[in-house]
């Protein structure tokens, strides 16, 4: 496997003699990650706002709720092909968390016990029941669906900002049914790499790291543990100093470093 360089510039330097690059190589990639971490906010910012606007809309008007099974198809068939690319900023509520949620989060680790199978498996039962049940009994009332659509999609933000004012704002995504599947699905799409040799271990990928994972545990060359949880937000990539991550699919030119 292969890492690129993300920013590597296209100019005459020295900095392919250096393992973790040249000083104006490192400068160049704070720019960018600064550029790419403000439109990134601004977009979570937008549909954070719009999605607790969308939830108490469907209060009044339940057929609004129908975006809960249309949010569940994309999330998961964008796995398929992204991994949990979904949960970056298109999925609302995830959205509502970063954007959001986040300011007033205590930011304290999320305990491991969200992150395990039991738990999760144990959430996506319990949801999947409750909302198969209450739409056999209110079928063929599309209006009142939808309300159950709408009570269910409350219930959980609720949770999940009580978890979020606990521990992190992103508690609540190791458990989400959606995440949970999209997990599942898109294991091994878009890995992460780490190129060992530029890795100074200042974990500054994992203080950025939304979903609290440590990109830089990776062990030489290989694929970041916890892969399946990966947003792919890319975040960790902008924010190494050395540029040592990057995605499998990215553009290599590790023969240059
Ligand atoms: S940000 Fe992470 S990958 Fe980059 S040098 Fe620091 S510890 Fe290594
Ligand atoms: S490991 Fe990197 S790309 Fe994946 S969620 Fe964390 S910061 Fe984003």
């Amino acid at each position: 496997m292969t890492v690129t360089n993300m920013t590597h510039p296209a100019r005459e330097c020295d900095c392919r003699h250096e393992p973790q690059g040249c000083a104006a190589d490192r400068k160049e990639r704070r720019i960018q990650a600064g550029r790419a971490q403000r439109t990134r906010r601004l977009k979570q910012l937008i549909l954070g706002t719009a999605f607790l606007g969308l939830l108490g809309a469907g209060w009044l008007y339940p057929l609004i709720g129908y975006f809960i099974p249309a949010c569940m198809l994309l999330g998961i068939g964008l796995a398929a092909f992204r991994g949990r690319n979904w949960c970056d900023w298109l999925c609302p509520r995830g959205s509502f968390e970063d954007g959001l949620l986040a300011r007033i989060s205590p930011q304290r680790r999320i305990p491991q016990v969200f992150r395990g199978t039991p738990l999760r498996v144990g959430v996506m039962g319990l949801l999947m029941t409750v909302l198969t049940l209450q739409i056999v009994r209110l079928w063929p009332d599309a209006w009142a669906i939808g309300g159950a659509f709408v009570l269910l999609l409350s219930i959980t933000t609720g949770v999940g900002v009580v978890l979020g004012l606990i521990f992190q704002q992103r508690t609540w995504c190791y458990i989400c049914p959606i995440g949970t599947m999209s997990n599942w699905v898109g294991k091994n799409r878009r890995p992460l790499l780490l190129a060992a040799e530029r890795c100074t271990e200042c974990n500054l990928c994992a203080k950025a790291c939304p979903m609290q994972l440590t990109p830089a545990a990776i062990k030489g060359l290989g694929v970041m543990p916890h892969r399946g949880d990966c947003l792919k937000c890319s975040l960790c990539v902008g924010n190494c100093p050395t540029g040592a991550l990057a995605f499998q699919d990215n553009h290599i030119d590790r023969a240059a470093a």
